[in-house]
This record gives C-alpha cells, sequence and structure tokens, in this order.
C-alpha cells in the first residue's frame, strides 16, 4: 500500500469547484495584486484567530520579518528563539540586522523551555519568537509572564499552527504578533507563497500595511522606505475558500492522531507525541521518536509510506550559522530530537487503514 506524506491533490479533487469558481473570479475583476479579495480573507482570518487585524503578506517568512521590522528590531538587537525550528523563523531575525539567540526546548512538547527564558535575556533583547511547532503551542503563560517582566515584545511563530490553542486562546492571540504561513502544505496551504500578521493593535496593524506596501501613506506618496510584501489575490480567494474547511481539517487530523497514538502506545521503540495539558494541538506534523530512526525510516519507506523528519539538522549547527560559534552540544535538548524523530504521513484525507497499515509496518520493524 503507498501512503504519501500528504495528498493535496485529494483535497482539491473535494473542492475542486469551489477554488476554480474563486480563481476564476479573480481573474474576472482582475484583483491580483492585494485588493478585495485579500481584504476579504484578511477579515475572516482575523476572526478565525479572535484577534483584531489579520494582514496577508508574502510567505510566513516575510510575516515574521515584517513583525521584527514593525517594531523597528534591527543591528545591535537580539531576539531569543528555539534551534529546532524551520530556519525561516532565525532568518527573519538576521535579515533585520538583529542576531537571534537561541533557548533548547522542553524535551516533551519539543517547544522553548521557558525555564531556560530567562537566562537568555540581555540588555539587548528587544522580542521572543516561541515556535508552535508541529501543531502546538508553546508554553505561552510563563513565556508572557517573563517577557511581560523584561518588557520584551513577543511574535508568535504560528506557521505550522493555524487553530492551535493555548488554554482556550487560538495560535497567534496571546503574542504582540502571530505570524502564519499559507505554504501549499501547511493545515490551511494557498496554491503558491503566502502568509498573514495577525494582532490586536491598530498600530502595529497599520505600519506593516504601509511597510507591506512600499511605506506607502497614499499612492506614490511614501512616509517610509517599505518593501513588496503583498499578498496575491488568488492566494487570498483561495484561502477565503479552504478557511472554512480548516477547523473539520484539523479535527480530521486529531482523529488520525488519536488512532496513531493508541496504537503506537503499545509498542516498544516509538515514543508518540504528546498533547501537553495546556494543548489543542492540530498536528500539522506527527512526529513520534523512535529508537533506531534511520533504519525504521529506511524500512517504512520501502513499504511504500513517505516520512520526513523536521528537521534533522538544528538551527545553530547549519552552515549558515556557523558563525555564531554554537556547536554541538550548546542545546542538547534540540539536538537528541533532531536525531529521534520521524514524521509519520499526516493529512485529513488520510483513512483508518493507512494509519493501521503505518503502524503494523512499524510493529514489525520493532519486534525484529
Ligand atoms: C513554514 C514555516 C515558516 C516559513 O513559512 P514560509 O511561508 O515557507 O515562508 C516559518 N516558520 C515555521 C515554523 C514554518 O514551519
Amino acid at each position: 500500500m503507498k501512503v504519501p506524506f500528504l495528498d493535496l491533490k485529494a483535497q482539491y479533487d473535494a473542492i475542486a469547484g469551489e477554488i476554480d469558481d474563486a480563481i476564476r473570479q479573480v481573474i474576472e475583476r482582475t484583483a491580483f495584486s492585494g485588493g478585495p479579495f485579500v481584504s476579504a480573507f484578511e477579515e475572516q482570518f482575523a476572526a478565525f484567530c479572535q484577534c483584531k487585524h489579520a494582514i496577508g503578506v508574502g510567505s510566513g517568512t516575510e510575516a515574521l520579518w515584517l513583525a521584527l521590522a514593525a517594531l523597528d528590531i534591527g543591528p545591535g538587537d537580539e531576539v531569543v528563539t528555539v534551534p529546532n525550528s524551520f530556519i525561516a523563523t532565525a532568518e527573519a531575525i538576521s535579515f533585520c540586522g538583529a542576531t537571534p539567540v537561541f533557548v533548547d526546548v522542553n524535551g516533551e512538547s519539543q517547544t522553548m523551555d521557558p525555564n531556560l527564558l530567562e537566562a537568555a535575556i540581555t540588555e539587548r533583547t528587544r522580542a521572543v519568537i516561541p515556535v508552535h511547532l508541529f501543531g502546538q503551542m508553546a508554553d505561552m503563560g510563563p513565556i508572557m509572564e517573563i517577557a511581560r517582566r523584561h518588557n520584551l515584545f513577543v511574535v508568535e511563530d504560528a506557521c505550522q499552527a493555524h487553530g492551535a490553542e493555548y488554554n482556550g486562546r487560538p495560535a497567534g492571540s496571546i503574542g504582540n504578533f502571530g505570524c502564519f504561513s499559507f505554504y501549499p502544505g501547511k493545515n490551511l496551504g494557498a496554491y503558491g507563497e503566502a502568509g498573514g500578521v495577525v494582532t490586536n493593535s491598530d498600530e502595529m496593524s497599520e505600519k506593516i500595511k504601509m511597510i507591506r506596501d512600499h511605506g506607502q501613506s497614499k499612492k506614490y506618496h511614501h512616509a517610509m522606505i517599505g518593501w513588496n510584501g503583498r499578498m496575491d489575490g488568488i492566494q487570498g480567494a483561495v484561502l477565503s475558500v479552504k478557511l472554512k474547511y480548516l477547523a473539520g481539517w484539523n479535527d480530521a487530523r486529531r482523529k488520525n492522531a488519536r488512532l496513531y497514538t493508541s496504537l503506537l502506545n503499545s509498542i516498544d521503540g516509538v515514543i508518540p507525541p504528546r498533547e501537553m495539558d495546556y494543548s489543542r494541538h492540530i498536528y500539522h506534523v506527527y512526529a513520534v521518536k523512535a529508537r533506531n530512526r534511520d533504519s525504521l525510516m529506511a524500512a517504512l519507506t520501502e513499504q511504500g509510506i513517505s516520512c520526513g523528519i523536521h528537521y534533522p539538522v538544528p538551527i545553530h549547527l547549519q552552515n549558515a550559522y556557523q558563525y555564531m560559534g554554537a556547536g554541538k552540544g550548546a542545546f542538547p535538548v534540540a539536538e537528541k530530537c533532531a536525531e529521534e524523530i520521524v514524521s509519520l504521513p499526516m493529512f485529513p484525507e488520510l483513512t483508518e487503514e493507512q494509519v493501521n497499515f503505518v503502524v503494523g509496518e512499524i510493529r514489525r520493524f520493532c519486534s525484529v
């Protein structure tokens, strides 16, 4: 049996009529860059995140970068984040001219360990970027408390967490900003590149809207130096259609995760992901820890099961960040996770039969 890692075609087939209509409308109104379809999506997505404003931009990377730019974070500033994220989190900090400072993660949640946060704060620290990894939010209570005490901004990297919750509060709504990616493979994915920032601040929302449109106060009058960070009209229209289905898709992922976890619990040699007490996990990625990760992956691949590693090399060990001088052993928990984790197939349309097949192959591997 072939089990893909995700199946965007199955999702499109289920809503093809609506998607095709939405794209055609954008073309008929030639609303290609920004415009009414993006504004409509922004309003819907802000409501979904229980935030006052959403600003559609070009990608999740750009969302993070624009949030930091709106806070005037730049050279000489430090921003604290985690080393076990997609590199974009650190790139956004670097691209502002600021310095990323890493703290290690909690081994169970694989998100920022609040107990280590305070020691990483210096007089140069301006902001903290907790990453809601795999669809589970970081432990925002203590992180917000520490940030408040040190007068720091909090930018949530919610690129994997559309619809995740922390004690009932949606991802993106707790910090000063929530940054989302609508990369096609994310839980809410566009049909191309797109991203979004949510915030409750009127002032910050206006500022990001200005920066993403060349700092224009009105057409061809530039109050500040900005950038082109606009979202495509077609992406706005596609996202509006898909947003209506997101809660159901997340529920389907949770159902698949429950089945995986209940079956995997009885297998020695793999540890299923843990949903923390404070958390509603939306399983962007279903990552287990495995004793013989690399040979397990090879065995699953052999059987037609596609797996992934998110992420095999922590950011501080990437060539791009060698200049910082943090070698092996600097963040032991993140490094150990990177050696043990493997992401199993996870998407809303995954069938019970497929989950059973994947777990059956894992059981077979672990019992020899
Ligand atoms: C996907 C992702 C990003 C970057 O989003 P893009 O839309 O690909 O630019 C940033 N952070 C995390 C944690 C991500 O998963």
